[in-house]
């Protein structure tokens, strides 16, 4: 809903409501621009942005919604606006009235619309799902009409490596059918809100506004039929959020509400700038001083992202309506909050609470960047905290087991190194409530592509991939990881997140239609599809146990298995072809008689051994 316009009434002469439309113009922002009915919590607070706003005093008749409290704070251009949305209130638009004491008015219109059914009750991503994680801007580039945007200042730049390439949302759109067929049944996007900032911004981790897509990748409404498309397609959408920080370009940069809505405000107004200690172990460390705890969870994340105050319970608030808004709006399955640590942790288990309430089939992965997995499991839903602290948080990316598995793969076999130390690590799931929820993955945005990882070793590669989707947990895979991309020789992020081929008018090779692909990454991209699409209907991997085995002359075995169905993965990383002994999985295979190799397709029986081929991986259905 828009302020009501009265531009007609002044062209009708009528000069004496001069005085009114200026106030009519003096709201520029309500948010969230509108809502809902049927929330479990009934509470809607309006941040409403205007010149000398704070004057006014506002006023709603509209059954079932009462304002009960109105909050100003320093700078006169906010008023906050706590609404109480009944149980029983009906869908509806209305308007808010606001009167100053000479009796000006300001009338704004606004919506509570109604839920779509079975809102509250979607399901969340989890482990049957496999999700393709996708940098926008470096995907597909659907319309060229949008890839410079009067009014913001980082124009298309395909040369620069940091610039913006021109993907977008119609891109993605238009790929879905390429997502679905690969064998992917959730989509992770990079952040895809506006971040009018004046270089670099193709990220998106800068929000400048946390309601409005960047129009460089498309619309609200374009986002939401995206994800509406893909739902059709059986595809879910994972929204990357940032709670932690905005892009210093944000709107309310130019004119905070007051000294406390982000961190270090003072520091800031006087062109100064505190960073982050990236010291994130604090937070759970018993010996930890309350300085240098306020300068890691209040320090900038970096100088162009300010870091926002969850403390102060207005933005808390704006920041938890602002995640459940698009969970409602877009159709969400899930969300992934950027640098979880980083925001206030009180209020992180506050905001997760609030969403897992109104939704609690849902789902929300934290990215907590530790390779120690008692510092991940210390977020996760249901862990008992030595000093108290209770997360709410379902699912973390699985950092630990990222690093080890290239690790555990590059290194060479000896006693304490190699396949042992991704067997060491798994030891550790015993720390977590929910071994099974956490997101696992070769590589993502942030790292070098695996390929480059494991030194372009194909047969490597395969391990990795085969091991991601067959280990507990949820894989996720990046754009591009299928046909090989790599980094060589530079761990630049504007090379790690290169152009998709096939995405731009004019690409000599397609990745979509296999044009042009290299016979190594015809056969990566054969090999995800081929586990993937397996993988998808397996309950064996996506709920069954995991038994594995301590690894041995160069060999690791592990079992996902339940009451029906038996999945042996075997990885071989010696250099010639090796005889695998059964006797010692006698526990588990008691009684198998026969085996598929999922990846070749071919059956045989299980006698008393099973030969390996040279520096490979096995994923067998054995019965
Ligand atoms: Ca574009």
């Amino acid at each position: 809903m828009k302020p009501v316009k009265i531009f007609l009434i002044v062209f009708l002469g009528i000069c004496c409501l001069s005085s009114v439309l200026q106030a009519q113009n003096s709201i520029d922002r309500v948010e969230p621009p509108f809502w809902w009915v049927g929330f479990k919590e009934t509470k809607l607070q309006l941040l409403v942005h205007g010149a000398e706003i704070s004057q006014y005093t506002p006023n709603i008749t509209f059954p079932g919604v009462s304002i009960t409290k109105v909050i100003r704070v320093k700078n006169p251009n906010y008023l906050f606006i706590d609404v109480m949305v009944a149980p029983d209130a009906k869908a509806g638009q209305f308007n808010i009235s606001f009167k100053n004491t000479t009796g000006e008015k300001i009338s704004y219109g606004y919506e509570l619309k109604a839920r779509s059914e079975n809102s509250a009750a979607r399901q969340g991503f989890n482990s049957s799902d496999a999700i393709y994680l996708i940098t926008p801007d470096r995907f597909a580039n659907g319309k060229m009409q949008n890839d410079t945007v009067a009014g913001l200042e980082d124009k298309h730049n395909r040369d620069f490596k940091g610039g913006r390439h021109g993907g977008d949302i119609q891109g993605i759109s238009d790929h879905l059918d390429y997502i679905s067929d690969m064998g992917f049944t959730s989509i992770w996007l990079n952040p895809v809100l506006e971040n009018a900032q004046p270089t670099y911004s193709y990220h998106g981790y800068a929000t400048t506004d946390f309601y409005k897509v960047d129009p460089r990748f498309g619309s609200n409404e374009e986002f939401r039929l995206m994800v509406e498309k893909a739902r059709d397609q059986g595809i879910g959408f994972i929204m990357d959020m940032i709670a932690n920080h905005s892009g210093s370009e944000h709107w309310w940069m130019k004119d905070l509400p007051s000294d406390d809505w982000i961190n270090y405000a003072d520091e800031y107004l006087v062109g100064k700038y505190v960073n982050t200690t990236h010291r994130r172990t604090l937070l759970r460390d018993p010996y930890s001083s309350a300085s240098d705890k306020k300068r890691f969870s209040n320090g900038w994340f970096v100088e162009t992202m300010p870091d926002l105050n969850q403390k102060n319970p207005l933005m808390a608030e704006y920041l938890i309506q602002n995640a459940v808004w698009w969970i409602e709006y877009s159709g969400l399955t899930g969300i992934r909050m950027d640098t979880y640590p980083y925001s206030d942790m009180t209020f992180m288990s506050e905001w997760t609470r609030r969403i897992m309430e109104e939704y609690p089939n849902f789902n929300i992965v934290g990215e907590e960047w530790s390779i120690n997995p008692s510092v991940i499991s210390y977020w996760q839903r249901g862990k008992i905290n030595k000093n108290g602290y209770v997360s709410y948080l379902p699912s973390l990316m699985d950092f630990p087991l990222n690093h080890i598995l290239a690790k555990g793969l590059m290194d060479k076999e000896e006693w304490s190194k190699g396949l042992i130390d991704i067997y060491k690590l798994l030891a550790n799931d015993a720390d977590y409530p929910d071994p099974s929820n956490l997101v696992i993955f070769p590589d993502n945005h942030d790292m070098s592509r695996i390929f480059t990882q494991l030194n372009e070793d194909e047969d490597l590669y395969k391990m990795a991939i085969a091991f991601n989707l067959t280990m507990r947990g949820i894989p996720q895979i990046y754009y591009g990881t299928e046909i090989l991309m790599s980094n060589p020789g530079t761990d630049d992020h504007g090379i790690i997140r290169s152009d998709f081929p096939g995405g731009w008018a004019g690409d000599t090779v397609n990745a979509f239609t296999g044009k042009g692909l290299k016979l190594s990454q015809q056969q990566a991209q054969d090999f995800m599809r081929k586990l993937l699409n397996w993988r998808k209907d397996k309950d064996v991997i996506h709920n069954g146990k995991l038994m594995h085995y301590v690894p041995e002359d160069g060999v690791y075995v592990y079992f996902r298995y339940d009451e029906t169905d038996k999945v042996m993965v075997i990885f071989n990383k010696n250099d010639k072809e090796t005889d695998l002994p059964l006797d010692r999985f006698a526990e588990i295979m008691n009684g198998t008689k026969s085996a598929r190799d999922v990846i070749t397709e071919r059956k045989f029986k299980i006698l008393n051994k099973i030969t390996l081929s040279s520096r490979s991986v096995m994923v067998l259905e054995i019965k």
